[in-house]
């Protein structure tokens, strides 16, 4: 079904902000010639929230989660942009398997299951999910699709 990401994405995140620490904040930006997307709104909407959800997680009080969203005619592609504690390099292979977690995540509870779905689902919207992150710097998730 086609819909409008924009009313969608602001809902997604004035929910993801009465989750979020003290002074996160979770900025949308929407940029493209269009805003009309061709994608499963349930899948979609559970792949981001996964996303943002680890983005509060992994990143303290007094920051900004940036979430973009660009749109062409024939594509979606979703950010989540965080300046959390980022993911050590030697272990960006295993970000998606179940029941993985980094070194780093000290006590920060989780079971590591959340990004074995979300690219479980992207996988049934024939997208792609990837990750760029610096350890103590940030991370930054791409979903993309196309239709
Ligand atoms: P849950 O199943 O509750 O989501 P989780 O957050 O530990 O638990 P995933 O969401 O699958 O599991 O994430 C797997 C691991 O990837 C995390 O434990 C963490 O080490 C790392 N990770 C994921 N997102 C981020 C992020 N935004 N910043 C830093 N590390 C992250
Ligand atoms: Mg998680």
């Amino acid at each position: 079904i086609w819909f409008d990401i924009i009313p969608f994405a602001e809902e997604i995140a004035g929910e993801m902000q009465l989750m979020s620490k003290q002074n996160q904040l979770i900025v949308f930006e929407h940029s493209g010639n269009t805003a009309q997307v061709c994608i499963d709104p349930n899948l979609l909407k559970n792949c981001i929230i996964n996303l943002i959800s680890n983005a509060i997680k992994y990143s303290g009080e007094n920051t900004m989660i940036q979430f973009n969203s660009t749109v062409s005619e024939h594509e979606l592609i979703i950010d989540v942009k965080d300046n959390g504690i980022g993911i050590p390099a030697t272990e960006m292979n295993s970000l998606f398997e179940p029941f993985f977690r980094a070194h780093n995540t000290g006590d920060i509870p989780g079971t590591g299951l959340g990004l074995n779905i979300v690219k479980r689902y992207v996988d049934l919207m024939e997208g792609s999910c990837t990750c760029e992150s610096e350890q103590n710097v940030g991370t930054t998730f791409r979903l993309q699709f196309t239709f």
